[in-house]
Formats: C-alpha cells, structure tokens, sequence
C-alpha cells in the first residue's frame, strides 16, 4: 500500500477518500484554493498545500501546482475523486510521468470511454446494445438530419466530451435541429473545450439504472448491483437509490454482465459505472461509462458492505481483487438524497454564503457525508452540493420512513438548500410505489 496520497478534490468527496486512506494506514495530503482555506478537508488532512487562486482552473484544474505539490510532499499517489481531473486521461498520463500512481484506470481507459461517441462504437462491437444513433460523431448538419430521420424524432445532440448533463439537447422536430445542434456545440465548447456531439434516439421515459464495477489490473472484474438514478433535474441527478424498485434478479443479471462486458472491452481496473437506460419492456442500452468514482457510491457501499474507496486504492496499489462475484451479497435499500446550496423557488439559483446554523441527522442507517461544518462559509465558486443524506434500512418503506425523518430532522441555517424539495419527492406517492422515470421530476413541480 502506498505511504502517502495526495487528494486532488475538494468538499465531501476529499473528506471521503481521507477517511478511507486513515483506516488503510496511509498519510494524506490535501490541496486547496485560496477560497478554500478554512475547507474540512484542508483541515482534517495529515498536510494541505495551496495549489493556486479560487477559480478551479487555476487550481483544482491546475496540473502543473498538483504534481508540484506531490514532488514537494513525498505522496506517491493521487486520488482525482468526481470531477474536476478525474476523468482527464492527460493527467493521469503526467501522473504517470512523474513517477505518480493515478488511482484511477490506465489512461487509455479514460480515452476510449471519455469520448462517448467512441465508447458507443466499442460497445457495439463488443455486443453491449447501445441507444441507435450516428456512427460516432456527426460532422455536418447534412449528416445529423439524415441521421435523425432514419432513427426518427425526437432525438437527443449529446456532446461527445460531455459529463453531468452538460451540452445535451432534445430534439422534438427537424427544424429545431439546427439550433439544437449550434448550442449542444456551444456548450460542449465552453465546458469541455470540444465541440465534437453525435445523435442518439431519445428513448421515452426510461429508467436511468447504472451498473457498479471494481475491476484489478490482472483481469478480474465484478459488479455490486445497481443505482437508480432517474430522479434528475435537467440531466442531472437529486436523488439515488438500490435496489432500483423496478429490478428484477435476471434483469440484474444480464445488465451486470453486459456491465462487464464493457469492462472487458476496453481494459479496465479501478472503481467504473457503466450506465444504462432501460425501457418499460426491459431493453436496455449502453449509454456512457464513468471511469472513476461517483458521487452516488454510498448507496452500493451499504448494501454491499463493500468499501469502494479502499477498492479504488488497493487496485492502484496492484493488489488482486479479494472479492469474487459470488460473495457480492445485495442485503436491504438504500437511498441517497444530494443535498444543495441552491433555492428550488427560485429556480434552483446557487445559495453560497455562511453557514449559521447546522444540524445533521443521525442514527442507526443514516450517513452523511459533507465538508461542511457550523460557521463554515460555502465559496461561490464550486459545486453546490454541500452533503450527501443516506439512509439504510431492510426494506424499501422503511428507507423511505428514515429519510422522511432524517430530511426533518437535517436544518441548515443561513444559506437556502434543498432540503424542503427533497422531503416532497419522497413524501410522493409515485415515488413510494416506485413508480418513476427520467421525466418524473420535470412533471412534478416539488419546489
Ligand atoms: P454523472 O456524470 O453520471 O452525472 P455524477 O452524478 O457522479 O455522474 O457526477 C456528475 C458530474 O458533475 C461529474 O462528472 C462531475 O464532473 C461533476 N460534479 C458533481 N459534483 C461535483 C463536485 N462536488 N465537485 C466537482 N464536480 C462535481
Ligand atoms: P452525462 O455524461 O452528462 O452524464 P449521459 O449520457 O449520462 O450524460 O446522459 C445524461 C442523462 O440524460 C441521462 O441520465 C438521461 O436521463 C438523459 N439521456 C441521455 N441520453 C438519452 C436518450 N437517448 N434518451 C433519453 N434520455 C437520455
Ligand atoms: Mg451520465
């Protein structure tokens, strides 16, 4: 197991991957922007380093202050968390460089999968049914029309770089397809710094269920079940849960080794996600792979009893994985509710500030992974999720009945949150009986 480990993160997720280096035995090292320096995580490290200005790009983006901070602290790995470097194949090559362990996949795993029109060929050929679409990439607006016409509207632009639900349009009809096409390109440009999108059919109401890997770097490679992550707004996810209340074990089965098929395809270790959108008639279609951690991972954790972090480093520590896919038990629900910084009223607008107030919610199955303390002062300039509220109980109901409580319970002073909307979704009575898909909370209104 490596010695020291630098965590090139901010906010829960740094704070996650600290506590698992602590009970492995290894010293970490934090980094942090000047916003950041009253940040748990800086504080809670074995040593923090300031790595440049507020703006991410001149800090947590910042490649050349991470690896100098590495040379400088003697840590001989470094865990990207979500976000930010984690899925930049470039970094993990420099890392590589340097004499740095990437605790991630080999770069090349990155590429392949990093480029999602690329990905979507690869799976293909690997026999993974994929949402029909373009052959990668559309390069002109001749090719997207002929494209949509032959899998035949609505369709979905989708940016070929694109992650957390950025640069991605729908498509109701050809004349909106030109403008859809400019600003999915705009978008991709601006977030990801490539324009390159492709064109997909975009499949009504379907479940968003994503499959759980761990793979070693001698080829072995098991799944940990599902997440249910269709409660999204505007492509991105609220709240997560497993089992997916619309699964079944054989559905499970062959989407776990489809998973894993995916896997096989394009080489790859580490913690990975691979995501599915499953119709009403259980056909299901490849649509991305994440090749890092995600921020949903507790609820498989719980279920599982499975420690994905410390998977993710004895991996990039090249220990064989000690699991086999026959001791990967599912036991009980689990739900996880992203609470954020943000006023649902008024249009889910980021609430950054001080925290006045603060009281977490406790007890037997409930976990909250947060940065965020009485007194703290949330900066502007990141991500607005402030915590993760899990919950854990046998069954379904009783998970729901938890994290009613635990939602009521959750008071957050001096900054608006979230809170209040995710205790009306799962107060719903579609929501308790499972009943939902990716539109559901366009068509509710819990603000
Ligand atoms: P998905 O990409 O499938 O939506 P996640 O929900 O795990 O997966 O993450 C959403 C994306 O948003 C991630 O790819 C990550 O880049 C970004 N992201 C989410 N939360 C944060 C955060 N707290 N800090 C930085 N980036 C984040
Ligand atoms: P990202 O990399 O931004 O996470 P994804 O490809 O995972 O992008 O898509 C994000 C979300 O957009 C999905 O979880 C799903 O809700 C929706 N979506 C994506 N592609 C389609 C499609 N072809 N049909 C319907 N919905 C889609
Ligand atoms: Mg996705």
């Amino acid at each position: 197991m490596f010695n020291k480990v630098l965590i090139a993160n901010r906010g829960e997720i740094a704070v996650r991957v600290i506590r698992a280096c602590r009970e492995l035995g290894v010293r970490t090292v934090a980094v942090f922007s000047e916003a950041d320096r009253g940040a748990l995580h800086a504080q809670i490290a074995d040593e923090a380093i300031c790595i440049g200005p507020a703006s991410s790009k001149d800090s947590y983006l910042n490649v050349k202050s991470i690896l100098a901070a590495c040379e400088v602290t003697g840590a001989e790995a470094i865990h990207p968390g979500f976000g930010f470097l984690s899925e930049n194949a470039t970094f993990a090559r420099m890392c590589k460089r340097c004499g740095v362990a990437f605790i991630g996949p080999d770069p090349s795993s990155i590429d392949l999968m990093g480029d999602k029109a690329q990905a979507k060929e690869t799976m293909k050929s690997a026999g993974v049914p994929v949402v029909p679409g373009s052959d990668g990439l559309v390069n002109t607006m001749d090719e997207a029309k002929a494209v949509a016409a032959v899998i035949g509207y609505p369709v979905m632009v989708k940016a070929s770089a694109g992650g957390g639900g950025r640069g991605i349009r729908l498509v109701e009809k050809e004349e909106d397809l030109e403008s859809a096409v400019t600003a999915a390109k705009q978008e991709a440009l601006s977030c990801f710094g490539d324009d390159g999108v492709y064109v997909e059919k975009f499949i009504k109401n379907p479940r968003h269920i994503e499959i759980q890997l761990l793979a070693d770097q001698f080829g072995n490679v098991i799944h940990l079940g599902e997440r249910d992550c269709s409660l999204q707004r505007r492509n991105q996810k609220m709240l997560e849960e497993t089992p997916s209340p619309f699964m079944n074990p054989a559905l499970r089965e062959r989407m776990g080794e489809a998973a894993k098929k995916a896997a096989v395809a394009c080489g790859y270790y580490n913690a990975g996600t691979v995501e599915f959108l499953v119709d009403d008639q259980e056909n299901f279609y490849f649509m991305e792979m994440n090749t890092r951690i995600q921020v949903e991972h507790p609820i498989t954790e719980l279920v599982t009893g499975v420690d994905l972090v410390k998977q993710q480093l004895l991996v990039a520590a090249g220990e064989k994985l000690s699991l086999t896919q026959d001791q990967i038990k599912l036991t009980g629900h689990a739900i996880e509710c992203r609470i954020n910084a943000e006023n649902p009223k008024l249009n889910f607008r980021p609430s950054p500030g001080k925290i006045q107030g603060l009281h977490m919610p406790g007890g037997p199955g409930v976990r909250v992974d947060s940065a965020v303390y009485q007194g703290y002062e949330i900066p502007p300039y990141y991500d607005s999720m402030i915590a993760k509220l899990i919950v854990y109980a046998p069954t379904r109901p009783e998970a729901i009945m938890k994290m009613k409580w635990a939602l009521a319970e959750f008071l957050v002073d001096g900054v608006d949150t979230n809170i209040d909307y995710q205790l009306n979704l799962v107060k719903n009575e579609d929501f308790e009986s499972g009943n939902y898909d990716i539109g559901f909370l366009g068509r509710h209104n819990f603000a």
